[in-house]
């Protein structure tokens, strides 16, 4: 299979059983036990990265690209304290759930501004550049491209999270729990810490901050790298 054929299998994906399956788990109704952990472990990953910006006490001078949006887990808090966000997803139907969402927490807003656009053709040139849980759905050879694409739009920092290979049987064992029944097909592609970092370093970009998020069914390693 190609790269573009599995951009065109996670779309139809996210627009279809996956964005059910992902709708439920990133929000806070009734799930099963391991979406539920699922959530938990997902709503870490956010907090963590929520911290780190809060952390530094200048969010509302910061323009935030969030790349992968999803149904704005982390864009819908992050315009709450003041960013300014640019939201994207491939899905259209995770964009629309996630203006949705928006709109009944932040009420009338044009932020975070919402668009239906894949992490290729994105452009413009962000303080903060964020991908969380994206990189999943990229082989090696694409996420290389794509972290160097994403460190192109990024004036000052970039935060990336990704399934670490050295989890690899534990995640491998659980990879139907990710992509149940049908949609198996969806591919999950684990990365090795050292090649992202590798890229973001040819980049330009050095690693400040880092975190693990791990939980039974949930793993992301996250890092914060700066523009040297
Ligand atoms: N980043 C969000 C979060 O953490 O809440 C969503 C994570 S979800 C596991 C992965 C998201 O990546 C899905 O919404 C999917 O549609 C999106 N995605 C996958 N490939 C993409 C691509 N090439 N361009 C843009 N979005 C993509």
């Amino acid at each position: 299979m190609n790269a573009a054929d599995d951009k065109t299998i996670v779309r139809e994906y996210f627009n279809s059983t996956g964005f059910d399956r992902w709708r439920r788990i990133y929000g806070d109704g009734e799930v099963n036990k391991v979406q539920l952990d699922i959530r938990n472990g997902h709503q870490q990953t956010v907090d963590t990265v929520i911290g780190w910006l809060k952390a530094d006490n200048n969010l509302s001078e910061l323009s935030i690209c969030d790349a992968g949006c999803g149904v704005g887990s982390l864009s819908i808090p992050l315009a709450a304290d003041g960013a300014k966000v640019y939201a994207s997803d491939i899905s259209e139907k995770m964009v629309s759930e996630g203006k949705d969402r928006a709109l009944q927490t932040l009420g009338n807003s044009d932020n975070p501004t919402f668009a239906v656009q894949d992490l290729e053709s994105l452009s413009g040139s962000y303080h903060t550049v964020i991908c969380l849980d994206v990189l999943i759905h990229y082989p090696q050879e694409k996420a290389d491209e794509m972290i160097s694409h994403l460190c192109s739009l990024a004036q000052s920092r970039i935060i990336l999270s990704f399934a670490p290979k050295t989890c690899a049987l534990s995640i491998l064992k659980k990879i139907g729990s990710f992509f149940p029944g049908p949609s198996k097909t969806t591919r999950a592609y684990l990365h090795r810490e050292a090649d992202v970092v590798k890229i973001l370093e040819s980049n330009g970009f050095c690693v400040q901050r880092q975190s693990m998020t791990k939980t039974r069914f949930y793993f992301s390693r996250i890092l914060e790298a700066t523009r040297q």
